[in-house]
């Protein structure tokens, strides 16, 4: 039978916003030693704004825009819409792309008007062998600035950049400073490059970075770290963190993810605020202690 005091606490849990699937995710909380977390929603607010374009090879920024956009149009990237809706701010005729495809971690491509156009990381022209050029220092730029940079490409070569700006929850830095506090290792994982994820990992004083990750790799650092011997929590808003959510010892989803996080997930916090990881190991303790 549940003990009362796990009734008790999973019902503190859920009025404080988070939501324990069961009473062996509440008790899991206090055993916690090494926290995966992903960057961009989980970390950041998951509202990314375009604030930066640059061009190359003759291109207007608006022509680049509206390219990346028109491919975009396919795309239920949170990066996608950031892209789209600036196209709209700027009042940009948007077209119809064909052959849209998604390529997971990496970016998306269409053909517009005949030319293959890619909007995706460098990694993704990288591997498609184009030249990311003169534009290279530039981006280097933004992204020690925290930046994502988003390249845009045509038939092969490199039309433009865009810095896209993704703030910081005003709550993280708490959170992640009194889980340093309890020696609890926090370790960033995410698809977006190193630099980027360096420049927010610094602010928030986290020194272990595993950046420019493929989905399939989330999970798979999950599961060495369970090799290791840890007891493993990982915190993840997207379709992407859901194999490691569903791997680790205590997955957490952020409730303003998807859906598939939450499903794959052990604990949900209600409004995305990474405290609620500090109460529910608070709660956790108090909890345990009482069982003994
Ligand atoms: P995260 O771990 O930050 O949630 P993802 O795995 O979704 O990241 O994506 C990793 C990287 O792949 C992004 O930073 C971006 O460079 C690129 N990317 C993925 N999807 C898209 C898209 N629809 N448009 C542009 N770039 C994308
Ligand atoms: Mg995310």
């Amino acid at each position: 039978a549940t003990p009362m005091s796990i009734t008790v606490a999973m019902g503190k849990g859920a009025s404080l916003g988070i939501l324990f699937r069961n009473a062996e995710a509440l008790e899991n909380m206090h055993r916690i030693d090494t926290l995966v977390v992903d960057k961009t929603g989980t970390l950041t607010e998951g509202k990314p704004q375009v604030t930066c374009v640059l061009t190359a090879g003759g291109f207007a920024e608006e022509d680049v825009l509206a390219m990346a956009a028109a491919v975009e149009k396919g795309s239920e990237h949170p990066l996608a819409s950031a892209i789209t809706s600036e196209a709209t701010r700027r009042g940009l005729a948007v077209e119809e792309a064909e052959k849209f495809e998604n390529f997971p971690g990496k970016g998306v491509s269409a053909l517009l008007n005949g030319k293959t156009c890619l909007v995706g990381s460098e990694r993704f022209l990288r591997d498609q062998s184009i030249d990311t050029g003169d534009m290279k220092k530039e981006a280097l730029r933004w992204q020690a600035e925290g930046k994502t940079v988003i390249w845009v490409a045509v038939d092969g070569m490199a039309a433009g950049i865009l810095g896209i700006e993704d703030p910081i929850k005003p709550t993280t830095g708490r959170a992640i400073e009194f889980l340093r506090k309890e020696a609890i290792e926090i370790v960033m994982v995410t698809g977006d490059g190193r630099q980027s994820a360096e420049a927010v990992a610094s602010r928030l004083g986290i020194n272990r970075v595993i950046a420019e990750v493929l989905p399939e790799e989330k999970y798979q650092i999950v599961q060495n770290f369970k090799r290791e011997g840890r007891f493993v929590a990982m915190a993840g808003d997207g379709i992407n963190d859901a194999p490691a959510l569903a791997a680790s010892d205590v997955g957490i989803a952020m409730g303003n993810g998807t859906d598939v996080a939450i499903e794959s997930a052990d604990v949900t916090l209600i409004k995305g605020d990474l405290r609620g990881i500090v109460r529910a190991i608070i709660l956790s303790r108090a909890t345990v202690r009482n069982i003994r």
